[in-house]
């Protein structure tokens, strides 16, 4: 059953959890929704500008001018990353596969590379012209791949000296030996070269190449012109990228002319968009949190209302079941008794009378049995009124040993009761204590053996006084000791029934003194004896 509740606080409270979860991420999402909305036409207006940049430029790629002329300024002025201008046919003119030597050039080379002084005047002056000559677009008549070989040749020979138009050059040839037809697309397509897009201007007249760190790079200038409000960015994001990370509020595709690109906006500043979440978010926790707290105070409650009502029944039944059997000892015992004098012809007085003190013996034994289980049931119902006042510890003594009456007398029994002088009031119940002394006076009898020694000790010991009950009795092991107050606990079952007990003479006791806060404990040596041992502190004025 307990198990059971738990199961359903549990699910319960991870429900609770789910529900609170799914809603603060749909808190999230809305917010994110908002701020994406709020941001969307931003993303538009770059999106516009970029677009009309990049149609511009691709106009601007057709310009007069002779092939190579044309070339070298698209380079030049940044309009791609490499260009290849088709003439009618829609063959390419320049940079083209094939074509013709410049002789003059192919001497200067040969010059520079057979000279022995590779650092002198002569050198630098032919080095330095073949420079111009190969940077030369516009009057020069140099093929391509001459232009190429020679270009990496004066690296080799001069290692410090640049050419802005080499990776130009290397990428058209590139993709010339790759693609052999004209191209005509006038939207970006990706190559048959990795990473390398082409676009053909309005004309199809020239044909512009990107790699994709160029284009991206290029992209991006336009992208960062505008102004764009604090904490937000906006990145170019290739095909092959995922634009949906997690900073990335809202993107837009680029559209036709760029296929596959997008243009990612992403807020910097994450508190923007937490601060607004989280406040809606700590109302769920709240919420999820009060639910949960009540729901489990509530569990507590049945729980605990539960486990008394089954702590009840168990001692019920544990009293119902030793009440009868306790009971019927005595009431067997009284029984026979009475059969016996009535089954006589006559009635002898001696044996009346001796049968008639057997029935009172076992009659008190009865009565002390019953009062132990009133007092008991009273006690454990918290049911048991007591009425505290000043009383003076003999009383008690008195009181117990009138209620042992006469088996302290009894023959093979010694009783004696020895009490310190001026002791000190204690603050008590006078019935309750003397029940919990006839308690301990009684076991003390009941397991001694045939020659019974019984002490009593009353005295006055570290502002408590103290009733000792030590007897001759048959002891108990310290295992024993520790168990002997719990209820209905016997050491040996077949003794007490015959003693006439039923385990609850020492729990009672028990109760008793903790009313009082006081304490009991015992003494004992296995065969030897017991000291049972109750202390209860002295009256003190203000406690009254
Ligand atoms: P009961 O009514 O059976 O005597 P108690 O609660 O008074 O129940 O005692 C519990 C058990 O403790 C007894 O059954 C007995 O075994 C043991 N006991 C109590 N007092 C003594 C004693 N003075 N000497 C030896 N054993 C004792």
């Amino acid at each position: 059953m307990l198990a059971l509740l738990l199961l359903v606080v549990l699910v319960a409270s991870g429900c609770v959890l789910w529900f609170m979860r799914e809603a603060m991420q749909n808190e999230r999402m809305a917010v994110r929704e908002k701020l994406a909305e709020a941001y969307h036409g931003q993303l538009v207006l770059v999106r516009a500008q970029l677009l009309e940049r990049w149609s511009q430029q691709l106009g601007q790629l057709e310009s007069t001018g002779e092939d190579a002329g044309r070339f070298a300024r698209c380079v030049r002025e940044g309009l791609a990353d490499s260009v290849i201008c088709f003439d009618e046919q829609g063959r390419a003119a320049y940079p083209h596969l094939s074509g013709g030597r410049d002789l003059a050039a192919n001497a200067e080379l040969f010059t520079l590379e057979s000279s022995t002084n590779k650092t002198g005047p002569q050198f630098n002056e032919i080095a330095a012209r073949l420079r111009d000559r190969v940077n030369d677009y516009a009057t020069g008549t140099l093929p391509s791949a001459q232009r190429r070989f020679i270009m990496h040749e004066l690296q080799r020979l001069n290692p410090g000296v640049e050419f802005p138009t080499l990776a130009a050059e290397e990428l058209a040839a590139r993709y010339l030996e790759a693609n052999e037809a004209w191209s005509t697309n006038t939207t970006l397509r990706a190559t048959e070269l990795r990473e390398v897009w082409s676009v053909a201007s309005p004309s199809r007249r020239v044909l512009a190449l990107f790699t994709t760190a160029g284009l991206r790079a290029k992209l991006g200038k336009v992208v960062g012109e505008p102004l764009l409000p604090k904490g937000v960015t906006i990145t170019v994001v290739g095909p092959n990228e995922d634009a949906a990370s997690e900073s990335t509020l809202v993107s837009a595709s680029l559209g036709p002319e760029l296929p596959g690109w997008q243009l990612a906006l992403s807020l910097n500043d994450r508190k923007l968009f937490d601060t607004e979440a989280e406040q809606r978010i700590a109302r769920y926790l709240v919420i999820g949190g009060v639910v949960i707290a009540a729901m489990s105070i509530l569990a507590f409650f049945i729980a605990r209302g539960f486990g008394r009502q089954v702590q009840l029944a168990r001692l019920k039944n544990d009293l119902v079941a030793n009440v009868s059997h306790e009971l019927k000892t005595p009431l067997t015992a009284m029984r026979a008794l009475v059969d016996t004098l009535l089954d006589a012809e006559r009635f002898d007085e001696k044996t009346t009378r001796e049968y008639l003190e057997l029935l009172a013996t076992e009659n008190a034994r009865l009565s002390r049995l019953i009062d132990n289980f009133l007092t008991f049931s009273r006690l454990e119902r918290n049911k048991f009124k007591f009425e505290f006042t000043r009383i003076r510890p003999l009383e008690v003594v008195v009181g117990a040993v009138a209620a042992l009456g006469e088996r302290a007398h009894a023959p093979g029994c010694s009783f004696e009761s020895h009490a310190a002088e001026d002791l000190p009031s204690i603050r008590g119940d006078l019935d309750a204590l003397v029940t919990a002394l006839l308690n301990l006076l009684d076991n003390a009898w009941k397991y001694s053996g045939d020659e019974k020694h019984i002490v009593l000790r009353t005295e006055a010991r570290n502002g408590s006084v103290c009733f000792a009950v030590e007897d001759n009795g048959i002891g108990l092991t310290p295992r024993e000791c520790q168990r002997i107050f719990r209820r209905f606990y016997q050491t040996d079952q077949r003794l007490a029934r015959v003693a006439g007990g039923c385990g609850l003479g020492l729990s009672i006791v028990q109760s008793i003194v903790e009313a009082h806060h006081g304490s009991v404990h015992v003494e004992s040596n296995p065969g030897r004896g017991s000291t049972f041992t109750i202390e209860i502190p002295v009256f003190v004025e203000s406690a009254s």
